[in-house]
């Protein structure tokens, strides 16, 4: 299994469960624990990982380098906080790399070993399936999907948020 290419990790709070969603769909291996309130965790085992919190008590009480206060209540919006704050570049992400539930690397799948197990009209439409050894889930581009990447990808590019970017 192929790692996926970037390192920047990131442990997001029960607050930014969407944000984290659509981290991991970049590619970016980000812990996300609903349950747990929001404080910096230091993983041993993995080295640190950068913090995304809402809380303010939290922002000032922890190190600043390894945090960041995230001010926006939009799901795009926080990720532009974290693109710009890292200075994100294009080549940093790799999308479909990783669970979108399970935080794990994905791997590609045959299109034969998937058909019957998504609906026929994504078989039919689609060359492309990935699927997490963890939870057994198939996953393949989809137009929203695709949309929203190619959002992101002007935003990282131009700094800026396009049109239609809501
Ligand atoms: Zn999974």
């Amino acid at each position: 299994m192929q790692d996926s290419g970037n390192n920047l990790r990131f442990i997001a709070e029960s607050t930014l469960g969407k944000l984290a969603k659509w981290l991991r769909i970049l590619g970016f291996d980000t812990l996300y624990e609903p349950h747990v309130p929001g404080r910096e965790p230091v993983d041993t085992r993995e080295g640190r990982r950068i913090f995304l919190t809402r809380t303010k008590r939290v922002a000032i009480r922890e190190d600043s380098h390894n945090l960041i206060f995230i001010t926006s209540n939009h799901p795009f919006d926080q990720l532009k906080e974290v693109i710009q704050a890292l200075e994100i570049k294009a080549e940093d992400i790799q999308t479909f790399s990783r669970c979108i539930r399970c935080n794990t690397t994905i791997r590609e799948i045959g299109r034969n070993d998937v058909q019957g197990k998504v609906p026929d009209y994504v078989w039919e439409s689609h060359d492309t399936f990935h699927t997490c050894d963890q939870c057994r889930r198939i996953f393949w581009s989809g137009s929203h999907i695709e949309h929203s990447i190619e959002i992101i990808k002007r935003l990282i590019k131009f700094g800026s948020s396009p049109k239609g970017l809501e």
